[in-house]
C-alpha cells in the first residue's frame, strides 16, 4: 500500500514545480484576478469559454506551494467542463476542505484529492480556495479583484 499522505504530498510539491497550463491565454473572453492578503498569494485566471463550456484554462501569477499547486491542479480539472460542472466541482473541493470529515468520497477527486491534507490547517484552506474562488469571479464577469478576506 502506498502512503496517501506521501503521494499526495507529491502531487502537489510537482504541480509547484512544474505547474500545468501556467502561461498568458490571449485569446481569453473571461479573466479574474485574485489575492489572499493572508498569505500573500495573487493569482490571475484566463478562461476561453466557449459558449458554455471551458475550452481552455490558464493561470498566472505567484504564492505559496498551496496556491499554485491548487491553481494547477483547477485548471487540470476545469477544462472542457461546462460552466455547471466547474461550479460543482468547486463547491465538492470547498465541502472536502471545510465539511465534515468524509462530506465528500475523495476517491471521486482524482488528483484534486491532493489537496485534503490541507483541511488540518484552516489558514491554508484560502490558500486552496484562491484560484476557485478566481475561476468563479472570471466565469461570472465580475471585473473587481477577489480577495478571500
Ligand atoms: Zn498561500
Amino acid at each position: 500500500m502506498p502512503d496517501l499522505r506521501e503521494l499526495y504530498q507529491q502531487i502537489i510539491l510537482d504541480h509547484h514545480r512544474r505547474p500545468h497550463n501556467f502561461r498568458p491565454l490571449p485569446e481569453a473572453n473571461r479573466r479574474a484576478d485574485g489575492h489572499n492578503p493572508l498569505c500573500g498569494d495573487e493569482v490571475h485566471v484566463e478562461v476561453l469559454l466557449e459558449g458554455d463550456v471551458l475550452r481552455d484554462v490558464a493561470f498566472q501569477g505567484s504564492g505559496c506551494a498551496i496556491s499554485r499547486a491548487s491553481a494547477s491542479l483547477m485548471t487540470d480539472a476545469v477544462k472542457g467542463k461546462t460552466v455547471a460542472e466547474a461550479r460543482a466541482l468547486f463547491e465538492r473541493v470547498h465541502r472536502m476542505l471545510t465539511g465534515e470529515r468524509g462530506a465528500v468520497d475523495v476517491r471521486e477527486m482524482g488528483s484534486l484529492a491532493a489537496l485534503q491534507g490541507v483541511r488540518d490547517y484552516p489558514v491554508r484552506v484560502k490558500c486552496a480556495t484562491l484560484a476557485w474562488h478566481t475561476l468563479v469571479a472570471a466565469l461570472e464577469g465580475a471585473r473587481s479583484t477577489v480577495t478571500t478576506e
